[in-house]
C-alpha cells in the first residue's frame, strides 16, 4: 500500500521540557507535510515526487534543521546538504556545502536528472541548481533567531559541536533538547502505488561545525538510499558514525544478502552497530510490501507516517507509538 514516512531529527527530545505549544506545533507540521504527501500518492503520484514534496516542505518549516532554520557554523554562516535517490533505478543526486539554495532537495533531484553525476559541491552545485531552475536566495534567508542564538551559546562553550535544536530560553521557540545530545535533519521515505521506493534527506549539518565539513546526509549509502529489491532509508544523527558504518546501505545488505526483515536489519544498526562507534540518532525505512522502521537510540524523534486510506500519525518520545 502507498505510504509515506518522515522524521525532522533525533535526540534528547524530552516531554518533560517541552510545553503543550511547542509540541502542537511539531506535531501539526509534520502532519501537514505527510498530508501534502500522501494525497500526492493517492493520487497515483510516485515515491520520488512525494519524498521531495515532503522533503521542500520540512525544508521550508523554520522548526527543523533543513532549509530555513538551519543550524550555523563556525563562521556564522550555512552550509547545507541533500540527498536523494530512486529505488527502482539506484539513480542518487546530491550536493553538499551550499549557501544559496531555498530547497537543496531540488537541487539534489535536478543532480539526478540533469546531470551525469551523483555529488556537486558549493559553488559548482548552486550554479548547476540554478541553471536547472533551483530557487536561489540571499544568504540571509537562512536567518533564524534562535539558531543564530544556539550558535553564540556553542561557541561560547569553546566550540562544542551541538546538533540540531537547543533547549534554553534564549531559543524557546525551539524544542527542547538536551545541548550534548541533538540531532536534527530532515527526511522521507515512501512506497508509491507502482511498487517503487524513494528516499530523501536534507540538513544544516551541526551547529558550529567546521567550514567544510560534510556529513551523512548526502553521501548515498550513509545517510541515505533506496533500492526497490530492499528498502528506503533516511537517517539522522551524529553523521561521522553513520559514515562510518555506511548505516541506510547496512541496513539494505542485511535484507539483501542476510535475508533479514526491514525490522531486524533497522534494530541491529540502530541499536547494535552505531552506538558501537558512538553513533547516536535514528532512521526511518520502508521497504517495497510497506512495512515500516522507525528505530532511534535517543529519547525521541520527530516521526510520522501516513498511508493512503489511513489517517496520519506522528510521534516524538519514545513512549509514543506509530
Ligand atoms: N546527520 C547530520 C550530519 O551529521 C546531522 C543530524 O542529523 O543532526 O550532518
Amino acid at each position: 500500500m502507498a505510504t509515506i514516512a518522515i522524521h525532522g531529527g533525533a535526540g534528547t527530545i524530552l516531554r518533560s521540557a517541552m510545553n503543550t505549544e511547542q509540541e502542537q506545533a511539531y506535531r501539526d507540521a509534520l502532519s501537514d507535510i505527510l498530508k501534502a504527501a500522501q494525497k500526492m500518492l493517492a493520487d497515483g503520484g510516485s515515491a520520488l515526487d512525494a519524498v521531495t514534496k515532503a522533503v521542500s516542505m520540512l525544508e521550508d518549516c523554520p522548526l527543523f534543521n533543513a532549509g530555513k532554520g538551519a543550524v550555523y557554523n563556525s563562521a556564522g554562516t550555512h552550509e547545507l546538504d541533500a540527498a536523494i535517490m530512486d529505488g527502482a533505478t539506484l539513480a542518487a543526486g546530491a550536493v553538499a556545502s551550499v549557501a544559496h539554495l531555498r530547497n537543496p532537495i531540488l537541487a539534489a533531484r535536478a543532480v539526478m536528472e540533469h546531470s551525469e553525476h551523483i555529488l556537486l559541491v558549493g559553488a559548482g552545485a548552486e550554479n548547476f541548481a540554478a541553471d536547472n531552475g533551483v530557487a536561489v536566495v540571499d544568504a540571509a534567508y537562512f536567518h533564524t533567531e534562535a539558531r543564530h542564538a544556539q550558535w553564540l551559546r556553542a561557541r561560547k562553550q569553546d566550540g562544542m559541536m551541538l546538533l540540531d535544536h537547543d533547549a534554553t530560553s534564549e531559543a524557546a521557540e525551539i524544542a527542547p533538547i538536551d545541548p550534548d545530545n541533538k540531532f536534527g535533519t530532515v527526511g522521507a521515505v515512501a512506497l508509491d502505488v507502482h511498487g517503487n521506493l524513494a528516499a530523501a534527506t536534507s540538513t544544516g549539518g551541526i551547529t558550529n561545525k567546521r567550514v567544510g565539513r560534510v556529513g551523512d546526509t548526502p553521501l548515498i549509502g550513509a545517510g541515505c538510499y533506496a533500492n526497490n529489491r530492499t528498502a528506503a532509508i533516511s537517517a539522522t544523527g551524529t553523521g561521522e558514525a553513520f559514515m562510518r558504518t555506511v548505516a541506510a546501505y547496512d541496513i539494505s545488505a542485511r535484507m539483501e544478502y542476510a535475508g533479514c526483515s526491514l525490522h531486524d536489519a533497522a534494530e541491529q544498526v540502530v541499536m547494535t552497530l552505531l552506538p558501537r562507534y558512538n553513533g547516536r540518532g535514528g532512521l526511518i525505512a520502508i521497504d517495497a510490501q510497506g512495512n515500516v522502521a522507525f528505530p532511534f537510540n535517543t529519547e525521541g524523534m520527530y516521526r510520522g507516517v501516513a498511508r493512503v486510506g489511513s489517517s496520519v500519525v506522528t510521534a516524538i518520545y519514545q513512549s509514543d507509538s506509530l
